[in-house]
C-alpha cells in the first residue's frame, strides 16, 4: 500500500477515496467528513490526486490588470473594507471615464489579455457610465477580455435603472463584457447572508443571475468567502448549490475560495482563516466540484506562501498579475499588490508546478 493510501485510510477516508476512484459523486455528508477529518494531509493528497488527473503539473494564471472604478456603494456588508461609502466622504471616490480608460492607455505596452472590473453599488450614476466604460475599453485595446460586474451589481442595477436582469446583461454584452467574475456570492445560505450582507442579493438571485448569463453564452466563476461565521454546513451547501447550476450550464469555469480578512471592517475581532483551513477548502472544493474545471487559489487573499502549498491541495490556478487590487489591500492583504508573468512563473515553479499562462477561458497564451 503506498504511503498516501495508508495514510488516508488510518484517516478514516477509505470509502471516499474509493467514490473517487470508481468516479463517483461525492455527497454533503462526505463534505463534511472532509472538513472534519483530523488529518489535512489525507484530504489534501485526494484532492491532489483529482487535481494531476484533470491538469497534471500545470498551473494556469494570466496577464490582467484590475479597475475598481467606484468604491461609492449603498450596501453595508459586514466585511468590506473597500467601500459602505456615501459620495463625499473621506476615501470616497468614482473614477472619471478618462480616468478609468487611462488605466488601460498606460499599459499600452504590457500583453495583458483582461481587464476585472468591479466596483461599489454606486447610487447617482447614469446606467450609461457603465456601458461608456466597457467600450471605451474595447476601443483601447479592441482584443481585450472583459471580465466586469459581479451578479450583485448586476442585481443593482436592474433594481436601479428598472430593468430585469436579463436586460441589464444583454445591454451590457452589447458594450462589450465577455464574463462575469464570480464575486459577490459570499456564503448563499440565508442565516449567513443576513447577518453579513443583508442588503444586497441572496444567494437564489445571485444564481439565478450566472444562470442567465450562461444562457446568453456568457461564462463566469464562482466564489465562496470563507473563514468568517459560516458552518461547514454551510460552506458543502455553498459548493453543491453552485455544483447543481453547473450541472444545469456548464457555464462555470472556476470556483474560487476567497479568505476573509478582518482588518479595517465591522467583523474585525474574528480572526482570519489559518492557514491549514484555507488549504483545506480549497481540497475539499477540488473533491466536491467533480463539474467545475478548475479551482483557484486567489494569492492576493490566501497571501504567496499559502498560494504555493494549495498547488498540491487541489488547486491549479492563481488567478493573474492582477495589478492595483484595492479590496483586500484596504482589509489588511500583506501580499504585494502586483505579481509579473515573470513572478508568477518562478512562484510556480519553486512549488514544483508548471505555469501555463492563459487568457480568460483558458486558452493557452504561452508555456
Ligand atoms: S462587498 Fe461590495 S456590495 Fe458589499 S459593501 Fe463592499 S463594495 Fe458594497
Amino acid at each position: 500500500m503506498s504511503t498516501t493510501a495508508s495514510r488516508v485510510k488510518s484517516s478514516g477516508l477509505a470509502d471516499i477515496a474509493e467514490k473517487l476512484e470508481a468516479g463517483q459523486r461525492l455527497d454533503a455528508v462526505d463534505g463534511l467528513r472532509l472538513f472534519e477529518a483530523p488529518d489535512l494531509l489525507a484530504v489534501g493528497a485526494l484532492a491532489n490526486r483529482e487535481r494531476e488527473r484533470r491538469h497534471a503539473g500545470r498551473t494556469y494564471f494570466n496577464y490582467n490588470i484590475r479597475v475598481e472604478a467606484t468604491n461609492v456603494c449603498v450596501a453595508s456588508c459586514l466585511f468590506c473594507s473597500f467601500a459602505r461609502l456615501k459620495p463625499g466622504d473621506d476615501g470616497a471616490y468614482t473614477l472619471s471615464l478618462e480616468q478609468a480608460w487611462d488605466k488601460l492607455r498606460a499599459r499600452a505596452h504590457q500583453p495583458l489579455t483582461e481587464v476585472h472590473v468591479v466596483n461599489g453599488l454606486h447610487p447617482d450614476l447614469p446606467f450609461s457610465y457603465y456601458t461608456d466604460l466597457l467600450s471605451g475599453f474595447k476601443r483601447i485595446r479592441p482584443g481585450i477580455h472583459l471580465k466586469c460586474f459581479t451578479a450583485v451589481e448586476i442585481a443593482f442595477f436592474s433594481d436601479l435603472y428598472a430593468m430585469s436582469d436579463e436586460q441589464v446583461l444583454r445591454e451590457l454584452m452589447r458594450a462589450g463584457p465577455d464574463s462575469l467574475p464570480g464575486g459577490g456570492a459570499e456564503v448563499f445560505a440565508d442565516r449567513v447572508r443576513k447577518k453579513i450582507c443583508h442588503d444586497k442579493c441572496d444567494g437564489e438571485r445571485w444564481l439565478a443571475i450566472h444562470r442567465t448569463a450562461h444562457r446568453l453564452g456568457m461564462r463566469s466563476n464562482v466564489t465562496m468567502l470563507y473563514g468568517h461565521i459560516e458552518t461547514f454546513e454551510e460552506r458543502v451547501d455553498h459548493m453543491l448549490r453552485a455544483r447543481a447550476l453547473q450541472d444545469e450550464t456548464g457555464g462555470f469555469q472556476a470556483f474560487i475560495p476567497l479568505a476573509f480578512h478582518p482588518d479595517n471592517n465591522q467583523m474585525r475581532r474574528l480572526p482570519a482563516p489559518s492557514a491549514a483551513d484555507s488549504l483545506r477548502v480549497h481540497a475539499v472544493a477540488r473533491l466536491l466540484l467533480d463539474n467545475i474545471p478548475h479551482v483557484k487559489a486567489f494569492w492576493i487573499a490566501t497571501g504567496l506562501d499559502v498560494a504555493q502549498a494549495s498547488l498540491w491541495f487541489g488547486v491549479d490556478d492563481l488567478d493573474g498579475t492582477v495589478q492595483e487590487e484595492r479590496i483586500y489591500h484596504m482589509a489588511g492583504a500583506t501580499s504585494p499588490e502586483a505579481m509579473t508573468p515573470q513572478q508568477l512563473r518562478k512562484l510556480i515553479r519553486l512549488a514544483g508546478r508548471e505555469p501555463v499562462e492563459r487568457d480568460t477561458l483558458y486558452n493557452v497564451v504561452a508555456s
